[in-house]
């Protein structure tokens, strides 16, 4: 019977892979990168629990890097299979997947010359090339329509509302001639959000795994847009700069459409605002360009960066350019966790001024910089030294890419019979726990919260 094991986002948000196996055959069902404390990324770092090689076919819900950025490690172990997903995945990834090499071999040269690294001398998890080489074995499938990979598999994918190209997919195993139908809900977004669709909801399934980031909570109600108004007025006021990190896909194109907005209605002044990653830059033309796969309203500025006062940079020089502006000025950079990029540079700089703010727009995984400040810890550690935390720390809950609990209970609502068995994933262990809990009430459904590297046969 087809089998599946947890590889990841098991007990945990990141490091998303789900191993199916039937008729002799391994599909692996998104490859993400383990984030956040040492005990996680160490897991990059080991061999893969299951032989590279021996890997059929990779296939992607979306490109975020919890759920791709162990790519070029497989590759490099020796998987040579096809990477299936959808032309806006494989397009994202094609900037993600070289970025995150990029700040892995940037990461690698500062341990070596501060001398705080555990491997001796430091090295990257992988390389641009490696980055490079995993991209040639992408292979693009429908957004919507059903795909046959094999015998075996087939998939259906369709919308989950999460960012560019973010699908959730059902999964038909074929083995001796029964059909099993596996519901992987990937990551799952918000409805009625300005630039992207509401998730569709899935009707049926044998077996579910479905994420839980926000198993725990709801997003604050309220208007975001006055939110943002309001610290930045009181920052400006103060003479400060507000200091953004933001993840390159989807939350910087959605935060410049509000921001475009508070300065239409002359709700905020004309700050100067520089968007301080290349990779942003680059994913706000994927969306121009992929408007299939979004709602913006032809009406609206093609181009969510379309601001009037706006510094694109591009190069390191430019961005540490940046550090002499004394003026009020909003400085959005990756990454969203402060758990690496060029926003760390902002963050030192910017952090022991309490004129300053930082305003943290998404979901804050533990062990992260962007999680220490949400706890209001009075120093941050960055490049080897402890920063002070002055500056004021506002949590803008309404901007995440992430269903809130409620959100995702709707979204469960469309099953019009329970699944077998309900996997739940892809969340810390309070949030899973909360949310088994929800489920359980709400539906009486039997649900599992798998452990790493567990194993389950898939019987109907
Ligand atoms: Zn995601």
């Amino acid at each position: 019977m087809p089998k599946i094991t947890f590889l990841g986002a098991a007990g945990t948000v990141t490091g998303s892979k789900y191993l199916i196996e039937a008729g002799g055959k391994r599909l692996l069902v998104d490859c993400g990168l383990f984030q956040g404390p040492k005990e996680l990324t160490q897991r990059n770092w080991a061999p893969c629990p299951v032989d590279a090689a021996t890997i059929d076919w990779v296939l992607l819900t979306h490109a975020h890097i919890d759920h791709t950025g162990y790519l070029p490690k497989l590759v490099s172990s020796g998987f040579r299979g096809p990477i299936y997903a959808n032309a806006a995945t494989r397009e994202l990834c094609g900037v993600l997947l070289p970025d995150s090499a990029h700040l892995q071999e940037e990461d690698a040269k500062y341990a070596a010359k501060k001398d705080y690294s555990s491997h001796n001398p430091p090295l990257p998890l992988y390389t641009v090339d490696q980055a490079q080489t995993a991209l040639k074995q992408f292979k693009d499938i429908p957004s919507n329509d059903p795909f046959t990979i094999s015998p075996q598999f087939s998939v259906r994918p369709h919308d989950a509302g999460h960012i560019l190209g973010a699908t959730w997919l059902e999964l038909t195993v074929t083995e001796n001639g029964k059909q099993t139908l596996i519901v992987f809900s990937g990551d799952l977004g918000r409805y009625d959000q300005p630039l992207l669709r509401d998730p569709e909801s899935p009707t049926r399934a044998d077996y579910l795994l479905c994420e839980s980031t926000y198993g725990d909570r709801d997003h604050p109600a309220g208007s975001i847009l006055d939110e943002l108004a309001d610290v930045i007025n009181r920052t400006n006021k103060r003479g400060g700069a507000i200091v953004v990190p933001a993840f390159a896909v989807d939350r910087t194109q959605l935060l410049m459409y509000y921001l475009r907005q508070l300065v239409d209605q002359q709700k905020i002044p004309s700050l100067p605002i520089y968007v301080d990653s290349p990779m942003a830059i680059n994913v706000s033309d994927m969306y121009a360009k992929h408007r299939a796969d979004h709602d913006f309203k032809p009406q609206q500025s093609a181009d969510p960066l379309g601001m009037h006062d706006v510094h694109l940079t591009r190069t390191a020089e430019e961005s540490k350019k940046i550090n002499s502006v004394v003026t009020p000025c909003i400085i959005v950079s990756a990454s969203g966790m402060a758990s690496g990029g060029r926003v760390l540079h902002h963050l030192a700089r910017r952090l022991p001024d309490s004129r300053c703010s930082v305003l943290l727009v998404g979901y804050q995984a533990e062990g992260t910089g962007g999680s220490a400040l949400q706890n209001e810890a009075k120093y941050l550690r960055l490049f080897g030294e402890e920063v002070p935390v002055k500056a004021e720390i506002v949590e803008v809950g309404q901007l995440s890419a992430h269903a809130g609990r409620s959100e995702l209970l709707r979204w469960l609502s469309g099953f019009q019979a329970p699944p077998r068995q309900t996997f739940l994933v892809h969340g810390e262990p309070e949030a899973l726990d909360s949310f088994h809990g929800a489920i359980t009430t709400k539906f009486h459904w039997p649900v599992t919260v798998p452990e790493h590297l567990q194993l389950f046969d898939l019987n109907v």
